[in-house]
Formats: structure tokens, C-alpha cells, sequence
């Protein structure tokens, strides 16, 4: 059982190949014409030699006729001239000659078989009326044809002188010749002639074979390339881009492949920045801690206030830590598929008020002023922790780089379509060469006054993918030493 799939996808497989199609092809294109060619020449040639046989059979006949009426033969069949002449002629053709009079009857039968029989035939009858035929049975290998014994002659006191062909036809037949001819010289000649075109042909269908086997490898051998490019690369022998431009067909190919392996590259070259990243991230906390520990460690007695400030600075590092990696997780997740994101209809007011409610203790502690201004109630589709994340980020930065005295400001505004928070700032700025950079991963203006404040880099990465996520946009105005605005633009129905 197991066997013959084997064997049958086998099949299906060949007659799936570019390569046998070809040859298949090109082996008919060659056989199908020469065969044709074979039966159109043995056909013509059987047509007209059996064309020529008629009329020389014809011509003999009609001279045979003449001799009928001239030595009375219908009426005595004893005359010698005539028999001999029938005899010459059957032996001629190889056929046999029925000489029948008016009656129907069957006067002379080369054969002898036939006389005194009555022959009442359609062809004999037409015959009688003047009108001869012939009547070719190839499976047989004969001419059947009659002829008529016409007294085209008629005896004038000059002599004896021919009737002009319209009277002639005019004249009833006196009797009628009916004659059949074998055609075996002919068919012998056509069996010799269909052996050696056969064996032309053969010769010629090994010649069609190669050819075609070297024309479908050849033409094939470019898709080979191809397959043999990509197995290199695969391998890991090359990164380089591959090229096979025999045809316009490998070139779509292969330039399809290059540009997959450019985008595999780039996404290759930015896992690995990203993992040296994260070990880079998570490693500086754990040297300060270590450092921090190191020292108590080497100091014999240590002040209790000493211990407690270092404890303080570990438990520090250690909190930066979890922000960093709680951040990665929230990357990681809003890096999965959208169908991960769980819209429902929120009031976006309450959902902002909340948010503001948490942040407001960070912002006292700051001596920032939070102030939230709604333009309108909104009620749009959106995932509630991807977008309280998002939106948190920004406010929380906006406290963050802000200047003791400051005032952070949110505003709610929509559209139709849209509704925009506006997030605007009194804070240090950004400058306009970095603002191209913020949102990549643990890209910081400033490191080590983002570090002081507990910054991961990550805060805004993880803000733009979750705005992308709801098919938004966000922008960014700033000015150094003035202040910070991030526009955020999200459709009220999220588009499926
Ligand atoms: P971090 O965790 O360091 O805050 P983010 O990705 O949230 O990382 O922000 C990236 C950088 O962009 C920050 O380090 C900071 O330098 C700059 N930044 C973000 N928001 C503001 C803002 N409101 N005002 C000034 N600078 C900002």
C-alpha cells in the first residue's frame, strides 16, 4: 500500500517537472510532424499512382471497346485478334475483364467463370446509359471500372470515320466492359516506400530524443542555479546576494530571494543590537550592587548609617532592575500579533482621569502641576492596558523631565473620526536632532539624567508600538528649555 503511493506521487512528481514537460514537449513538437509528413507523402503518393493506373486502364479499355464493335464481338466472341487482346490485357493488369452485351448478359469472362451469368449492377447500368466508372477498394487492392462499347464509328462510302464527342455521348452503350484491376504493384511500392520513411524516421526520433534532452536540461539548468544559489546561502557558505539572470523569470526569482535575505539581515542585525542591549541593561545594576556589597564586605566594622545607605542604593538597583525587565515584558507583548489586542468601548475621559489620579503622588513629589482638560466626553474602541500603558509612559516623562515648579498638561479632543491627547510639558526639551531617535529601544537624550530618575529607554518603544497596535499615530513637538508636546491620534472604531 505504502509501496504504490510511493510510486504513484513518485509519477506525479515527474509530471509535475518543468524539465520532463520540456522534453515531452519538444519530442512531440519533432515526431508528430515527421509522422504526419510519412502519411501525407504515402497518401499522395497511392493517390496519384492509383490516378495514373485508371487512366491507362481507361485508355485501353476505350481502344479494347473500339476493337469490340469493329470485329463484332458482342455478337460472335470467336473472333482471335479480340481474345488475345483480352488475354494480353488481364495478364497486364493482373485482373480480370467481363464483357456483358445489351442483355445484361455475360458474354466473356477471362476468368471463364462467368459467361452466360446476368450482371444487373448499378455501375453496369450507368454504364449503358454512357457514363463509365471506376470504383477504388484499397483493403482489397483493386480498381473496379466499367467501360462502355460505344459504336462511336460509322461507315461512309469514303471509309470508315469517327462521330464528332457530342454525338458520341448522345449514342447508348451496345454493351459494356466491366474490368477489375489489382493495385498490388502499387501497394508493394507503398510498403517498400512506408519501410525505409520508418526507418528515416527512427533515426530521426533518436536524434529528436537527444535533442530534446539537451534542450530541457539546458533550458532548465537556470531554475537549477537558482535552487543551487539558495541552498548556498541556506548552508550559511555566502551572505552575499545571489544573481542568475539567464532568464527574466530567475531574475523576478532571485531578486524577491535578495530582498527577503535583506530584510532577514536587518531583522538579524537588530535582535542581536537588541539582545547586547539587554544584557548591557541588565548587567549595570548588578555591577553597582555588586560594587556596593563589595565594599561593605571589605570593611570590618561598618557604621550602621553607612550600612543603611548602601542597603538603600542596592534595593534601588534592584527596583531598576524589575523596571527594566517588567518594561522588556510589556515589549515583548505588544510585539506579538494584534490579534493579542483586546478592544472594547471605554470612556476614554475616565479611563485618562485614572490614569492622571496615579501619576498626580509622583508629580507632588516633583513639585509639578498635573492639569487634564477634556474638550469633549469620548467613548472610543481600544485595548484598556495597552493604551494606559502608552498614555501613562507619556505623562509619567512628562513629570520626569520636567523642572521643579513645572506644570504638565492633557488634553482630550476627537473628531468624528479621531480622538487626540495632547500631552504638553514645561520641561528641559528635546533636541531636534534627537527627536528622529526617541522611540528606539533604550534610546535616552541624556543617559545618566535618565538613569537618576529610574528611566529603562524603553518607555516610548513600548508607547508607539501600543499606539500602532490601535492603527494611531503619535508626534512630537519640542523645544529645548521650553517644553515637550506628544500629540497621540487613535480612531474612534478600530479598524478590523
Ligand atoms: P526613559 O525610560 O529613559 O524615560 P523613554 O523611552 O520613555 O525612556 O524616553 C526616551 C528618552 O526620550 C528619554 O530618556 C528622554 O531623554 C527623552 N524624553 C522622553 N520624554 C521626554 C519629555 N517629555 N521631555 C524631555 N525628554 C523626554
Amino acid at each position: 500500500m505504502f509501496e504504490k503511493y510511493k510510486q504513484l506521487s513518485g509519477k506525479v512528481k515527474i509530471l509535475k517537472s518543468l524539465k520532463a514537460r520540456l522534453f515531452v514537449i519538444i519530442l512531440l513538437a519533432g515526431v508528430i510532424p515527421s509522422v504526419g509528413m510519412r502519411y501525407a507523402i504515402l497518401q499522395s503518393y497511392e493517390d496519384r499512382a492509383v490516378n495514373v493506373r485508371i487512366a491507362d486502364v481507361q485508355n485501353q479499355f476505350k481502344i479494347l471497346a473500339n476493337h469490340l464493335i469493329i470485329y463484332g464481338y458482342l455478337l460472335d466472341t470467336s473472333s482471335e485478334v479480340v481474345n488475345t487482346e483480352l488475354d494480353q490485357l488481364s495478364n497486364l493488369y493482373d485482373g480480370r475483364v467481363l464483357i456483358i452485351d445489351q442483355n445484361f448478359k455475360v458474354i466473356k469472362d477471362t476468368y471463364g467463370i462467368s459467361e452466360g451469368r446476368t450482371v444487373i449492377s448499378e455501375e453496369v447500368i450507368r454504364c449503358f446509359k454512357g457514363s463509365a466508372s471506376t470504383n477504388y477498394d484499397s483493403k482489397n487492392g483493386y480498381i473496379e471500372i466499367t467501360t462502355p462499347i460505344v459504336n462511336t464509328v460509322v461507315s461512309t462510302t469514303s471509309g470508315i470515320q469517327a462521330e464528332t464527342e457530342s454525338d458520341t455521348k448522345e449514342s447508348l452503350a451496345e454493351g459494356v466492359i466491366l474490368s477489375s484491376v489489382s493495385t498490388s504493384t502499387i501497394m508493394a511500392t507503398l510498403d517498400i516506400l512506408n519501410r525505409r520513411a520508418m526507418i528515416v524516421e527512427l533515426i530521426a526520433l533518436v536524434f529528436i530524443v537527444a535533442i530534446a534532452l539537451v534542450l530541457s536540461n539546458l533550458l532548465t539548468a537556470p531554475f537549477e542555479r537558482v535552487t543551487q544559489a539558495i541552498n548556498e546561502v541556506k548552508a550559511g557558505f555566502t551572505d552575499e546576494e545571489i544573481s542568475v539572470n539567464d532568464y527574466v523569470e530567475t531574475e523576478h526569482i532571485v531578486d524577491a530571494f535578495n530582498q527577503l535575505l535583506g530584510r532577514m539581515k536587518v531583522l538579524d542585525d537588530s535582535r542581536q543590537e537588541f539582545v547586547s542591549n539587554v544584557s548591557h541593561e541588565l548587567k549595570t545594576p548588578l555591577t553597582s550592587m555588586k560594587v556596593l556589597a563589595d565594599s561593605l564586605m571589605a570593611q570590618e566594622e561598618v557604621p550602621a548609617e553607612l550600612y543603611k545607605e548602601f542597603m538603600t542604593d542596592i534595593a534601588n538597583e534592584i527596583e531598576r532592575e524589575n523596571k527594566i525587565i517588567s518594561d522588556l515584558l510589556s515589549l515583548v507583548k505588544m510585539d506579538k500579533k494584534a490579534a493579542d489586542i483586546n478592544i472594547v468601548s471605554m470612556d476614554i475621559n475616565e479611563l485618562l482621569e485614572l490614569i492622571l489620579k496615579r501619576l498626580r503622588p509622583i508629580a507632588r513629589t516633583r513639585n509639578v502641576e498635573v492639569i487634564f482638560e477634556s474638550i469633549r466626553p469620548v467613548t472610543a474602541e481600544v485595548d484598556e492596558v495597552k493604551l494606559t500603558l502608552a498614555l501613562s509612559n507619556l505623562v509619567e516623562n512628562a513629570i520626569k523631565y520636567n523642572v521643579p515648579g513645572g506644570w504638565v498638561r492633557v488634553i482630550l479632543d476627537a473628531d468624528h473620526q479621531f480622538f487626540t491627547v495632547e500631552v504638553s510639558d514645561s520641561g528641559i526639551g528635546i533636541p531636534q536632532e534627537e527627536l528622529e531617535h526617541i522611540y528606539e529601544r533604550f534610546y535616552r537624550v541624556d543617559k545618566s539624567h535618565s538613569r537618576e530618575i529610574g528611566g529603562s529607554g524603553l518607555g516610548l518603544a513600548i508607547t508607539r508600538s501600543a499606539i500602532l497596535m490601535h492603527r494611531g499615530s503619535i508626534r512630537v513637538i519640542s523645544e529645548e528649555e521650553q517644553g515637550t508636546t506628544f500629540i497621540v491620534k487613535i480612531p474612534l472604531i478600530h479598524p478590523v
